[in-house]
Protein backbone atom coordinates (compact mmCIF):
# COMPACT_ATOMS: atom_id res chain seq x y z
CA UNK A 1 0.00 0.00 0.00
CA UNK A 2 1.50 3.33 -1.08
CA UNK A 3 0.87 6.54 1.12
CA UNK A 4 -0.75 9.53 -0.61
CA UNK A 5 3.12 11.28 -0.78
CA UNK A 6 4.13 8.46 -2.41
CA UNK A 7 1.05 8.36 -5.21
CA UNK A 8 1.30 11.78 -5.75
CA UNK A 9 5.18 11.43 -5.86
CA UNK A 10 4.80 8.98 -8.56
CA UNK A 11 3.03 11.70 -10.84
CA UNK A 12 6.28 11.81 -13.53
CA UNK A 13 7.70 15.14 -13.75
CA UNK A 14 7.52 16.04 -17.61
CA UNK A 15 10.44 14.12 -19.16
CA UNK A 16 10.78 16.40 -22.15
CA UNK A 17 11.22 20.12 -20.24
CA UNK A 18 11.31 18.59 -16.88
CA UNK A 19 8.08 20.72 -16.22
CA UNK A 20 6.44 19.90 -12.32
CA UNK A 21 3.26 20.09 -13.33
CA UNK A 22 1.38 17.29 -15.47
CA UNK A 23 1.45 18.70 -18.78
CA UNK A 24 -1.85 19.33 -20.83
CA UNK A 25 -1.99 17.46 -23.55
CA UNK A 26 -4.70 18.62 -25.80
CA UNK A 27 -4.66 16.62 -28.67
CA UNK A 28 -7.40 14.66 -30.37
CA UNK A 29 -4.88 12.29 -31.97
CA UNK A 30 -1.19 10.90 -31.70
CA UNK A 31 1.36 10.54 -34.98
CA UNK A 32 1.92 6.64 -35.54
CA UNK A 33 5.46 5.47 -37.19
CA UNK A 34 3.69 2.65 -39.03
CA UNK A 35 0.51 1.83 -39.05
CA UNK A 36 -0.30 0.39 -35.43
CA UNK A 37 3.17 1.34 -34.00
CA UNK A 38 2.61 4.41 -31.35
CA UNK A 39 3.93 5.31 -27.95
CA UNK A 40 1.11 4.14 -26.30
CA UNK A 41 -1.35 6.45 -27.24
CA UNK A 42 -3.52 6.51 -30.51
CA UNK A 43 -6.63 8.34 -30.20
CA UNK A 44 -7.76 10.28 -27.25
CA UNK A 45 -11.13 8.97 -26.50
CA UNK A 46 -9.21 5.63 -25.62
CA UNK A 47 -6.55 7.08 -23.87
CA UNK A 48 -5.10 10.40 -23.05
CA UNK A 49 -1.92 10.62 -21.47
CA UNK A 50 -3.23 13.49 -18.85
CA UNK A 51 -6.51 11.61 -18.27
CA UNK A 52 -3.66 8.57 -17.71
CA UNK A 53 -2.23 10.45 -14.92
CA UNK A 54 -5.63 10.93 -13.13
CA UNK A 55 -7.03 7.16 -13.81
CA UNK A 56 -3.83 6.24 -12.43
CA UNK A 57 -4.01 8.49 -9.08
CA UNK A 58 -6.96 7.44 -8.13
CA UNK A 59 -6.79 3.97 -8.71
CA UNK A 60 -3.72 3.81 -6.38
CA UNK A 61 -5.94 5.91 -3.77
CA UNK A 62 -8.51 4.27 -3.61
CA UNK A 63 -6.32 1.20 -3.83
CA UNK A 64 -7.94 -0.68 -6.63
CA UNK A 65 -6.32 -2.16 -9.97
CA UNK A 66 -8.13 0.07 -12.93
CA UNK A 67 -8.97 3.99 -13.26
CA UNK A 68 -11.14 5.14 -15.46
CA UNK A 69 -12.03 9.07 -15.77
CA UNK A 70 -15.61 10.51 -16.99
CA UNK A 71 -17.29 13.73 -18.19
CA UNK A 72 -19.77 13.90 -15.05
CA UNK A 73 -20.45 11.71 -12.18
CA UNK A 74 -23.61 10.65 -13.61
CA UNK A 75 -21.60 9.62 -16.76
CA UNK A 76 -19.33 7.16 -14.55
CA UNK A 77 -22.36 5.91 -13.25
CA UNK A 78 -23.72 5.40 -16.40
CA UNK A 79 -20.60 3.26 -17.16
CA UNK A 80 -21.19 1.06 -14.02
CA UNK A 81 -24.58 0.38 -14.88
CA UNK A 82 -23.42 -0.53 -18.74
CA UNK A 83 -22.05 -3.72 -17.21
CA UNK A 84 -25.57 -4.86 -16.56
CA UNK A 85 -28.11 -6.85 -19.41
CA UNK A 86 -31.65 -6.75 -19.40
CA UNK A 87 -33.54 -9.01 -16.62
CA UNK A 88 -30.58 -8.43 -14.34
CA UNK A 89 -31.39 -5.83 -11.33
CA UNK A 90 -30.45 -3.62 -9.12
CA UNK A 91 -30.34 -3.32 -5.24
CA UNK A 92 -29.50 0.21 -3.87
CA UNK A 93 -29.96 2.18 -1.41
CA UNK A 94 -33.33 3.83 -0.49
CA UNK A 95 -32.23 7.41 -0.42
CA UNK A 96 -30.10 7.26 -3.47
CA UNK A 97 -28.90 10.45 -5.01
CA UNK A 98 -31.49 12.31 -7.37
CA UNK A 99 -29.98 11.63 -10.79
CA UNK A 100 -29.09 8.04 -9.97
CA UNK A 101 -32.13 7.93 -9.34
CA UNK A 102 -33.40 9.79 -12.56
CA UNK A 103 -30.74 7.27 -14.56
CA UNK A 104 -31.98 4.12 -12.95
CA UNK A 105 -35.67 4.53 -13.93
CA UNK A 106 -36.32 6.58 -16.91
CA UNK A 107 -33.34 5.46 -18.91
CA UNK A 108 -32.33 1.82 -18.04
CA UNK A 109 -36.02 0.95 -16.69
CA UNK A 110 -37.14 1.12 -20.45
CA UNK A 111 -33.88 -1.71 -21.42
CA UNK A 112 -35.25 -4.36 -18.58
CA UNK A 113 -32.80 -3.13 -15.64
CA UNK A 114 -34.84 -3.13 -12.70
CA UNK A 115 -33.95 -1.53 -9.65
CA UNK A 116 -35.17 -2.07 -5.90
CA UNK A 117 -34.51 -0.16 -2.74
CA UNK A 118 -33.55 -0.59 0.85
CA UNK A 119 -32.81 1.39 3.52
CA UNK A 120 -29.32 -0.64 3.64
CA UNK A 121 -28.19 1.32 7.26
CA UNK A 122 -29.46 -2.12 8.26
CA UNK A 123 -27.58 -4.87 6.91
CA UNK A 124 -30.29 -7.41 7.47
CA UNK A 125 -32.40 -5.11 5.10
CA UNK A 126 -30.06 -5.58 2.06
CA UNK A 127 -29.49 -9.59 3.04
CA UNK A 128 -33.46 -9.64 2.73
CA UNK A 129 -33.89 -8.19 -0.63
CA UNK A 130 -31.04 -10.03 -2.74
CA UNK A 131 -32.68 -12.17 -4.96
CA UNK A 132 -30.62 -14.53 -7.58
CA UNK A 133 -31.60 -11.53 -10.59
CA UNK A 134 -29.27 -8.95 -8.33
CA UNK A 135 -26.60 -8.68 -10.34
CA UNK A 136 -25.31 -5.30 -8.80
CA UNK A 137 -25.86 -3.78 -5.13
CA UNK A 138 -25.40 -0.07 -5.17
CA UNK A 139 -24.26 2.26 -1.64
CA UNK A 140 -23.72 5.06 -0.82
CA UNK A 141 -22.55 6.28 2.28
CA UNK A 142 -22.76 8.76 3.96
CA UNK A 143 -25.65 9.87 2.04
CA UNK A 144 -27.45 12.90 0.62
CA UNK A 145 -28.93 14.89 2.77
CA UNK A 146 -29.51 12.99 5.68
CA UNK A 147 -25.84 11.50 5.91
CA UNK A 148 -27.15 7.56 6.21
CA UNK A 149 -24.29 5.75 7.09
CA UNK A 150 -24.36 1.58 6.00
CA UNK A 151 -22.01 -1.22 6.78
CA UNK A 152 -19.70 -1.32 3.85
CA UNK A 153 -17.45 -4.78 5.00
CA UNK A 154 -20.65 -6.37 5.86
CA UNK A 155 -22.36 -5.59 2.78
CA UNK A 156 -19.58 -5.87 0.95
CA UNK A 157 -19.55 -10.05 2.11
CA UNK A 158 -23.59 -10.15 1.01
CA UNK A 159 -22.88 -9.27 -2.33
CA UNK A 160 -19.74 -11.84 -2.75
CA UNK A 161 -22.28 -14.55 -1.14
CA UNK A 162 -24.86 -13.50 -3.28
CA UNK A 163 -22.40 -13.66 -6.36
CA UNK A 164 -23.21 -9.89 -7.33
CA UNK A 165 -21.00 -6.64 -7.24
CA UNK A 166 -21.03 -4.26 -4.21
CA UNK A 167 -20.52 -0.66 -6.19
CA UNK A 168 -19.69 2.38 -3.23
CA UNK A 169 -20.37 5.80 -4.62
CA UNK A 170 -17.85 7.53 -2.10
CA UNK A 171 -18.34 10.78 -3.05
CA UNK A 172 -19.47 11.98 0.41
CA UNK A 173 -15.81 10.57 1.92
CA UNK A 174 -13.66 10.52 -0.46
CA UNK A 175 -10.56 8.40 -0.47
CA UNK A 176 -8.94 10.41 2.13
CA UNK A 177 -11.30 9.40 4.78
CA UNK A 178 -12.54 5.77 3.34
CA UNK A 179 -11.39 3.39 1.32
CA UNK A 180 -14.32 1.06 0.14
CA UNK A 181 -12.76 -1.70 -1.83
CA UNK A 182 -10.08 -2.37 0.57
CA UNK A 183 -13.37 -3.01 2.89
CA UNK A 184 -14.21 -5.60 0.73
CA UNK A 185 -16.46 -3.57 -2.63
CA UNK A 186 -16.01 -4.16 -5.80
CA UNK A 187 -16.12 -0.70 -7.72
CA UNK A 188 -16.21 2.75 -5.96
CA UNK A 189 -17.63 5.83 -7.86
CA UNK A 190 -17.13 9.19 -7.28
CA UNK A 191 -18.41 13.07 -8.39
CA UNK A 192 -14.74 14.06 -8.31
CA UNK A 193 -16.86 17.82 -8.86
CA UNK A 194 -17.07 17.39 -4.84
CA UNK A 195 -14.87 16.86 -3.10
CA UNK A 196 -11.81 15.51 -5.39
CA UNK A 197 -11.85 18.45 -7.85
CA UNK A 198 -12.42 20.39 -4.57
CA UNK A 199 -13.14 23.98 -6.10
CA UNK A 200 -16.45 24.18 -8.04
CA UNK A 201 -14.64 24.73 -10.79
CA UNK A 202 -15.26 21.47 -12.73
CA UNK A 203 -17.69 18.31 -13.67
CA UNK A 204 -16.35 14.91 -13.41
CA UNK A 205 -16.72 11.38 -12.95
CA UNK A 206 -14.15 8.96 -11.99
CA UNK A 207 -14.56 5.12 -11.53
CA UNK A 208 -12.12 2.44 -9.91
CA UNK A 209 -12.25 -1.62 -9.43
CA UNK A 210 -10.79 -3.78 -7.33
CA UNK A 211 -10.30 -6.29 -9.98
CA UNK A 212 -8.04 -6.07 -13.40
CA UNK A 213 -10.69 -7.76 -15.46
CA UNK A 214 -13.42 -6.02 -14.27
CA UNK A 215 -11.92 -2.12 -14.55
CA UNK A 216 -11.34 -3.80 -18.37
CA UNK A 217 -14.41 -4.08 -19.06
CA UNK A 218 -15.29 -0.38 -17.69
CA UNK A 219 -12.22 0.66 -19.97
CA UNK A 220 -14.31 -0.73 -22.75
CA UNK A 221 -17.78 0.58 -21.98
CA UNK A 222 -15.71 4.14 -21.24
CA UNK A 223 -14.13 4.03 -25.04
CA UNK A 224 -17.25 2.93 -26.09
CA UNK A 225 -19.66 4.93 -25.17
CA UNK A 226 -17.06 7.88 -25.23
CA UNK A 227 -17.94 9.64 -21.89
CA UNK A 228 -14.35 10.33 -21.20
CA UNK A 229 -13.14 13.35 -19.07
CA UNK A 230 -10.92 15.90 -21.03
CA UNK A 231 -7.50 17.17 -20.99
CA UNK A 232 -8.03 20.31 -19.30
CA UNK A 233 -10.76 18.77 -16.87
CA UNK A 234 -8.42 15.53 -15.96
CA UNK A 235 -4.99 18.09 -14.97
CA UNK A 236 -7.74 20.14 -12.47
CA UNK A 237 -8.84 17.10 -10.93
CA UNK A 238 -5.03 16.04 -10.35
CA UNK A 239 -4.48 19.64 -8.89
CA UNK A 240 -7.66 19.22 -6.42
CA UNK A 241 -6.33 15.41 -5.20
CA UNK A 242 -2.56 17.18 -4.46
CA UNK A 243 -4.27 18.95 -1.98
CA UNK A 244 -7.27 16.70 -0.40
CA UNK A 245 -5.95 15.24 2.86
CA UNK A 246 -5.48 18.86 4.11
CA UNK A 247 -8.54 20.33 2.45
CA UNK A 248 -10.29 17.28 4.16
CA UNK A 249 -8.97 17.45 7.37
CA UNK A 250 -9.54 21.20 8.08
CA UNK A 251 -13.43 19.90 6.15
CA UNK A 252 -13.82 17.37 8.95
CA UNK A 253 -12.78 19.95 12.02
CA UNK A 254 -14.82 22.55 10.86
CA UNK A 255 -18.21 20.51 10.15
CA UNK A 256 -17.73 19.21 13.32
CA UNK A 257 -18.00 22.66 15.05
CA UNK A 258 -20.37 23.69 13.55
CA UNK A 259 -22.61 20.73 14.33
CA UNK A 260 -21.85 20.66 17.83
CA UNK A 261 -22.70 24.34 17.84
CA UNK A 262 -25.94 23.47 15.68
CA UNK A 263 -26.94 20.88 18.14
CA UNK A 264 -27.05 23.54 21.13
CA UNK A 265 -28.85 25.69 19.00
CA UNK A 266 -32.54 26.42 20.09
CA UNK A 267 -34.56 27.09 16.54
CA UNK A 268 -32.62 23.78 15.45
CA UNK A 269 -34.49 20.59 15.90
CA UNK A 270 -32.05 17.83 14.65
CA UNK A 271 -28.93 17.77 13.49
CA UNK A 272 -27.30 14.99 11.20
CA UNK A 273 -23.86 14.24 11.45
CA UNK A 274 -21.68 11.06 11.61
CA UNK A 275 -19.25 12.83 14.04
CA UNK A 276 -21.75 12.89 16.64
CA UNK A 277 -22.22 10.74 19.20
CA UNK A 278 -26.04 11.21 19.15
CA UNK A 279 -26.20 10.13 15.65
CA UNK A 280 -27.55 6.46 15.07
CA UNK A 281 -24.77 4.64 12.44
CA UNK A 282 -21.91 7.02 14.79
CA UNK A 283 -20.47 3.79 15.56
CA UNK A 284 -19.81 2.12 11.91
CA UNK A 285 -18.63 5.50 10.60
CA UNK A 286 -15.62 5.63 13.48
CA UNK A 287 -14.61 2.02 12.32
CA UNK A 288 -15.13 2.55 8.30
CA UNK A 289 -13.89 6.10 8.41
CA UNK A 290 -11.42 7.93 8.96
CA UNK A 291 -13.14 11.60 9.30
CA UNK A 292 -16.86 12.24 8.75
CA UNK A 293 -16.81 14.88 6.06
CA UNK A 294 -17.75 18.20 5.34
CA UNK A 295 -21.26 18.15 4.99
CA UNK A 296 -24.18 18.97 8.21
CA UNK A 297 -28.03 18.97 7.68
CA UNK A 298 -30.07 20.03 10.16
CA UNK A 299 -34.61 20.57 10.41
CA UNK A 300 -35.74 23.79 12.24
CA UNK A 301 -37.96 23.41 15.12
CA UNK A 302 -40.55 25.72 13.14
CA UNK A 303 -40.83 22.93 10.34
CA UNK A 304 -41.97 25.33 7.54
CA UNK A 305 -40.22 25.76 4.06
CA UNK A 306 -40.67 29.32 4.25
CA UNK A 307 -38.35 29.16 8.07
CA UNK A 308 -35.80 27.28 6.05
CA UNK A 309 -36.13 29.40 2.82
CA UNK A 310 -35.78 32.79 4.81
CA UNK A 311 -33.03 30.77 6.32
CA UNK A 312 -30.68 29.76 3.19
CA UNK A 313 -31.57 33.27 2.30
CA UNK A 314 -29.90 34.79 5.14
CA UNK A 315 -26.34 33.43 4.98
CA UNK A 316 -23.58 35.40 3.78
CA UNK A 317 -20.40 33.39 3.83
CA UNK A 318 -22.88 30.29 3.06
CA UNK A 319 -23.58 30.67 -0.59
CA UNK A 320 -27.28 29.19 -1.49
CA UNK A 321 -26.23 26.53 -4.44
CA UNK A 322 -26.85 23.11 -5.29
CA UNK A 323 -23.29 21.11 -5.20
CA UNK A 324 -20.58 20.56 -1.96
CA UNK A 325 -16.89 20.11 -1.15
CA UNK A 326 -15.51 23.45 -2.60
CA UNK A 327 -13.86 25.35 -0.80
CA UNK A 328 -16.43 28.29 -0.40
CA UNK A 329 -19.45 26.89 2.07
CA UNK A 330 -22.72 26.16 0.42
CA UNK A 331 -26.02 26.12 2.11
CA UNK A 332 -28.89 24.81 0.38
CA UNK A 333 -33.11 23.51 0.84
CA UNK A 334 -33.29 20.03 -0.36
CA UNK A 335 -36.85 19.88 -0.49
CA UNK A 336 -37.54 22.94 -2.90
CA UNK A 337 -33.96 22.32 -4.73
CA UNK A 338 -32.52 18.94 -5.35
CA UNK A 339 -35.33 16.73 -4.22
CA UNK A 340 -38.06 18.70 -5.16
CA UNK A 341 -39.43 16.17 -7.69
CA UNK A 342 -39.98 13.61 -4.61
CA UNK A 343 -43.80 13.61 -3.49
CA UNK A 344 -43.61 15.19 -0.24
CA UNK A 345 -44.38 11.97 1.45
CA UNK A 346 -41.74 9.98 -0.10
CA UNK A 347 -39.39 12.93 1.09
CA UNK A 348 -40.21 13.34 4.48
CA UNK A 349 -40.66 9.11 5.07
CA UNK A 350 -36.98 9.68 3.80
CA UNK A 351 -35.69 12.40 6.75
CA UNK A 352 -35.90 15.26 4.56
CA UNK A 353 -38.47 17.83 6.03
CA UNK A 354 -39.62 21.22 5.00
CA UNK A 355 -37.23 22.69 7.06
CA UNK A 356 -34.18 20.66 6.03
CA UNK A 357 -30.98 22.42 5.61
CA UNK A 358 -27.52 21.02 3.86
CA UNK A 359 -24.55 22.48 4.43
CA UNK A 360 -21.14 21.96 2.66
CA UNK A 361 -18.50 23.49 5.29
CA UNK A 362 -15.78 24.89 3.08
CA UNK A 363 -12.58 26.09 3.80
CA UNK A 364 -13.33 29.30 5.97
CA UNK A 365 -12.71 30.24 9.32
CA UNK A 366 -15.26 28.04 10.87
CA UNK A 367 -15.58 30.83 13.74
CA UNK A 368 -16.50 32.55 10.65
CA UNK A 369 -18.73 30.04 9.11
CA UNK A 370 -20.76 29.83 13.13
CA UNK A 371 -21.05 33.67 13.30
CA UNK A 372 -22.92 33.56 10.06
CA UNK A 373 -25.40 30.72 10.80
CA UNK A 374 -25.64 32.91 13.99
CA UNK A 375 -26.47 36.12 12.32
CA UNK A 376 -28.90 33.94 10.09
CA UNK A 377 -30.49 32.99 13.08
CA UNK A 378 -31.40 35.93 14.36
CA UNK A 379 -32.53 37.75 11.35
CA UNK A 380 -35.34 34.57 10.68
CA UNK A 381 -36.19 35.20 14.61
CA UNK A 382 -36.72 39.00 13.84
CA UNK A 383 -38.79 38.33 10.65
CA UNK A 384 -40.92 35.75 12.74
CA UNK A 385 -41.22 38.09 15.45
CA UNK A 386 -42.42 40.67 13.16
CA UNK A 387 -44.98 38.45 11.10
CA UNK A 388 -46.66 37.63 14.61
C1 LIG B 1 -23.06 15.06 -7.40
C2 LIG B 1 -23.20 13.62 -7.14
C3 LIG B 1 -23.29 12.69 -8.20
C4 LIG B 1 -23.37 13.13 -9.64
O1 LIG B 1 -22.20 13.68 -10.07
P1 LIG B 1 -22.10 14.79 -11.24
O2 LIG B 1 -20.65 15.06 -11.28
O3 LIG B 1 -22.94 15.95 -10.81
O4 LIG B 1 -22.63 14.15 -12.50
C5 LIG B 1 -23.35 11.35 -7.87
N1 LIG B 1 -23.34 10.93 -6.59
C6 LIG B 1 -23.26 11.79 -5.55
C7 LIG B 1 -23.27 11.26 -4.17
C8 LIG B 1 -23.19 13.16 -5.79
O5 LIG B 1 -23.14 14.00 -4.76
Amino acid sequence: MSTTTQILQSIPVDPLTGAISVPIYQTSTFVQEAPGVNKGYDYARTGNPTRATLENIIAQLEEGKVGAAFGSGLAAIDAVVKLLQSGDEILAVDDLYGGAFRLFTQIYQKFGITVNYVDSTNVENVFNAVTPKTKLIWIETPTNPTLKISDIAAIAKIARASGCWLCVDNTFASPALQKPLSLGADIVLHSATKYLGGHSDLIAGLVVTKDKELGERIRFIQNASGAILSPFDSFLVIRGIETLNLRIKQHCNSAQAVAEYLQEHPAVDKVFYPGLSSHPNHAIAKTQAKGFGGVVSFTLKTDTEEAAKGFVTSTGLFHLAESLGGVKSLVSHPASMTHKSIPAEKRKAAGVNDSLIRLSVGLEEAADLIKDLEQAFAKIKQEQLQTA
